[in-house]
């Protein structure tokens, strides 16, 4: 199709709708004509509240402050999340962003410390993780200007109040000339010839037009699959998680800076700690449990009074079969769903985004372009799949036919070969650009039980002596920042505290 494209229809006000919408009127607000269509009467999904850290580049890019973001949706720090009675009941570790301890030469810490584990020297490998240590301490805090030390400083990423965080992108969107109509679309309007969307039709009878059109639709799929049938690859014999009550409750418990995933007979309990008040769910398998059930151990294991009813949403884990099909680009949920383990459905939105704008057609859409989009979308939704898998496989439970049945499953091929790569070698193999590094396989492995059988040979450098010297001087480090770093809460109350509504 060689028509230009100026105008870009963007169908959907939830976060993917306003995070689309924010960014291209950032980027393209000069060049394009941008307009949003949302329905206040159907609304949003309104949960989507846990992210990673590449949000804050996103921010960055949009030239949004930290603090003045945090303060706006009553957000608070997130470095990791701990997965509690995921491996066996009452075992926990914690997938935190940022380092493992620190390499020797070319050699990758965990190949170290599990050579000195195999000698009887140590046995907790999550001491070394200095995003761990300062998350179980309940601390956070920016490097100051006079800091002098070797590690990293703390990665992190942010949990928000989800209807927040669109009202806040909707301000910044429409401040940058994106023009927004309320109501809701009755019918798709395709062109005879080409089947690609002309306009979307509203219930008053008003058409809006465009050249490109962003379905943000959410599960409906208004447009990539209602108008076009674009298909589903259905991804629930690996994932078979297809409910989440969802609940707010009051403050409670520990204010802590992660995300909390504790395992259930048939599913898994997030906690995401806001300023505010704490968001709460039990995402699990209506195969082997029934919604009762999983409500009533959802309200029996909150930290404070639960603040509403609880909702009850419906998903399928999978994929759209394109994610640009014609002239229209899925994004957020309409293109697909990853239960939310990993906080990773939100980075999808922005990823999508930062391809649309890298693939931006300028004389009109070229397949070799939609067919680029389309394969990076797969690779990077698969591989994040396999990682949400690896934690639901990698387990001891057999305590229930939810976890029987997870432990036996047949997992992707590739993710097969990744366990047994690790198990046997403790190296991970994966492809150059997708999103979760070394360090977080590394974690999810030993965390859930699999310790490799032997470890790098330039781990065997070290005399013994020099190793337990190595090893207390990255403690060390760690302890010596730890001594520095504020309170979780009190880095919130000095910098980003929510001003009283
Ligand atoms: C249980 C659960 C927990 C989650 N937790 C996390 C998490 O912790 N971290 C994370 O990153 N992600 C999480 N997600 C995913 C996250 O919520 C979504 O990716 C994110 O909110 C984007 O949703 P969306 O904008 O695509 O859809 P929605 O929020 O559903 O928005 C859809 C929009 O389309 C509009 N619309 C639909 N039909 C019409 C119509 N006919 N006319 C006009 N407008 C219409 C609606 O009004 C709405 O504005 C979670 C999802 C679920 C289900």
């Amino acid at each position: 199709m060689h028509k230009p494209i100026r105008s870009i229809v963007i169908v959907g006000g939830g976060t993917a709708g306003w995070m689309s919408a924010a960014a291209l009127a950032r980027v393209a607000g000069k060049t394009h004509k941008l307009h949003l269509v949302e329905s206040e009467e159907i609304g949003t999904v309104g949960v989507g509240e846990a992210t990673i850290p590449p949000i804050a580049t996103f921010n960055r890019v949009l030239g949004i402050d930290e603090d003045e973001f945090l303060r706006a949706t009553n957000g608070t720090i997130k470095l990791g999340i701990e997965f509690k009675d995921w491996y066996r009941p009452g075992h926990r570790y914690m997938h935190a962003f940022g380092a493992l301890g620190r390499p020797l030469g070319m050699t990758q810490f965990h190949h170290v410390w599990r050579r000195a584990n195999a000698l009887g020297l140590d046995g907790d490998w999550e001491q070394y993780v200095y995003n761990t240590v300062a998350a179980r301490a309940l601390r956070y805090g920016r490097p100051g200007p006079q800091r002098r030390t070797p590690l990293e400083p703390l990665t992190h990423a942010f949990h928000f109040d989800a209807g927040l965080y669109a009202a806040f992108l909707r301000r910044f969107a429409t401040e940058r000339g994106v023009v927004r109509t309320e109501g809701k679309i009755r019918r798709t309007l395709l062109n005879a010839f080409n089947g690609h969307v002309e306009a979307v039709e509203m219930e008053n009878g008003t058409k809006i037009e465009g050249d490109l059109f962003i379905d943000c639709s959410g599960f409906r799929g208004l447009l990539i699959e209602q108008a076009l049938g674009t298909g589903f690859e259905d991804w629930s014999h690996w994932l078979p998680c297809d409910r989440a009550w969802a609940v707010p409750c009051a403050n409670g418990g520990e204010f802590t800076p992660y995300t909390r995933s504790t395992a259930h007979g048939a599913g898994w309990q997030w906690r995401i700690p806001l300023q505010h008040r704490i968001g709460n769910g039990h995402v699990f398998a209506s195969r082997y449990m029934g919604e009762e059930q999983a409500r009533d151990i959802l309200m029996a294991n909150l930290d404070g009074q639960p603040q509403a009813d609880p909702r009850l949403l419906r998903f399928t884990a999978g994929r759209r079969r394109k994610m640009w099909n014609r002239n229209v680009i899925a994004v957020g949920l309409s293109s697909g769903f990853l239960e939310p383990l990993e906080s990773t459905s939100i980075h999808l939105v922005q990823s999508a985004i930062t391809r649309i704008l890298m693939a931006l057609p300028n004389d009109g859409i070229d397949a070799v372009e939609v067919d680029d989009f389309n394969e990076k979308a797969r690779v990077e939704y698969e591989r994040i799949r396999d990682f949400i898998i690896l934690h639901y496989k990698a387990t001891e439970r057999d305590d229930s036919p939810f976890w029987r049945d997870c432990r036996s499953m047949e997992v992707p091929d590739e993710l097969a070969r990744r366990m047994r790569y690790f198990a046997s070698h403790g190296r991970v193999s994966r492809v150059y650009d997708e999103l979760f590094l070394d360090v977080s396989w590394i974690q999810v492995f030993l965390g859930q039980g699999v310790i490799p059988r032997s470890w790098h040979p330039l781990a065997d450098q070290l005399s013994e002596t020099e190793l337990r010297e190595f090893l207390d001087e990255v403690k060390g480090m760690i302890r010596h920042e730890m001594a520095v770093l504020p309170t979780h809460a009190d880095f919130i109350a000095r910098h980003c505290a929510a001003r009283p509504s």
